[in-house]
C-alpha cells in the first residue's frame, strides 16, 4: 500500500520520507477537501511545523492545489494523477453550508472568459454553495 504513496510523491519529484507518506495517507484518508487544522488533528503525533511543511511542498508539486472555499481558510485537495494545475485542471468545488465540508468537482471544468488584453488570469475561485445530500441538514 505505502508502494503507491512512494510512487504518487515520485511522480511529482517529491522524496518519499517516512513523514511525507503518512501525510499523503491522512490526506487520502478524507476523501474531501482538508486544512491545516483538519492535518494536525489527524495526525496529533506528528509536530506542527512539519505538517506544515509538507503542505507547502506538496501544493509546490503540485500534489494537491490548494482553493478558497469562502470558510475563511484555505482547503486543500488532492489532484488527479494528470493534473498540471494549469486553467485546463481548474474546476468548481462544493461547499456545504451545513457541515461545512467542501468536495472538488472535477467533472466541472471553470468557464474560459473573455478578459480585455491587459488582463490575465491568474487563478479562478469557482465554489458552488449548498447542502451535500449527505449530512444532518437541520442539526446546529
Ligand atoms: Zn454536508
Ligand atoms: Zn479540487
Amino acid at each position: 500500500m505505502s508502494n503507491s504513496y512512494i510512487q504518487l510523491l515520485e511522480e511529482r519529484d517529491i522524496k518519499a520520507t517516512a513523514i511525507r507518506i503518512l501525510v499523503l495517507k491522512a490526506m487520502f484518508e478524507f476523501n474531501r477537501a482538508f486544512n491545516l487544522p483538519d492535518l494536525e488533528i489527524k495526525l496529533d503525533t506528528v509536530d506542527k511545523s512539519s505538517i506544515s511543511r509538507t503542505i507547502h511542498l506538496f501544493h509546490e508539486h503540485q500534489l494537491i492545489h490548494s482553493f478558497d472555499d469562502g470558510s475563511g481558510s484555505i482547503k486543500y485537495s488532492i489532484c488527479s494523477r494528470d493534473c498540471h494545475c494549469s486553467m485546463e485542471d481548474l474546476h468548481a468545488h462544493f461547499y456545504c453550508n451545513y457541515c461545512k465540508k467542501a468536495f472538488c468537482l472535477k467533472n466541472i471544468s471553470v468557464p474560459k472568459f473573455e478578459l480585455s488584453p491587459i488582463m490575465q488570469v491568474e487563478s479562478v475561485n469557482l465554489v458552488i454553495k449548498g447542502y451535500c445530500g449527505q449530512c444532518s441538514k437541520f442539526a446546529t
